[in-house]
């Protein structure tokens, strides 16, 4: 599958999250982000590599319950100017998403998407 139809179809799964209010996504992921709770007793053994922005997301965000709901998220907050691994994607990859996702229609709060 090409980058360009992994992107279509993850902007496709989204749709779900469309009418979910932002500040609802944004207690879901506080709640059950796995990266908002930390590795205390278990620190990561990637947590001392050098890896791309790409790794990380896949290791960072591997397992995550509410990857969706981050990535939905981050894409209504930031949009273009998303920085940073969230949503298991990279920057990069969020920003060749960002135009799939608009195309899918309006979202809560539309008029505040950046
Ligand atoms: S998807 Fe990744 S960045 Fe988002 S809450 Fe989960 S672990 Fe954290």
């Amino acid at each position: 599958m090409t980058t360009d139809h992994r992107l279509i179809g993850i902007a496709w799964r989204l749709d779900r999250l469309r009418w979910v209010p932002r500040e609802v996504l944004a207690e879901i992921v506080l709640r059950d982000g796995l990266c908002m709770w930390g590795w205390a007793d278990d620190e990561p053994a990637w947590q001392d590599e050098r890896l791309t922005d790409q790794e990380l997301a896949a290791v960072l965000c591997s397992g995550c319950p509410v990857q969706d709901e981050c990535l939905e998220l981050e894409l209504r907050t930031a949009g273009l100017d998303t920085v940073g691994v969230w949503g298991a994607l990279s920057e990069d990859n969020r920003r060749a998403l960002y135009p799939h996702w608009r195309q899918r229609g309006e979202r809560a709060e539309d008029g505040a998407t950046p």
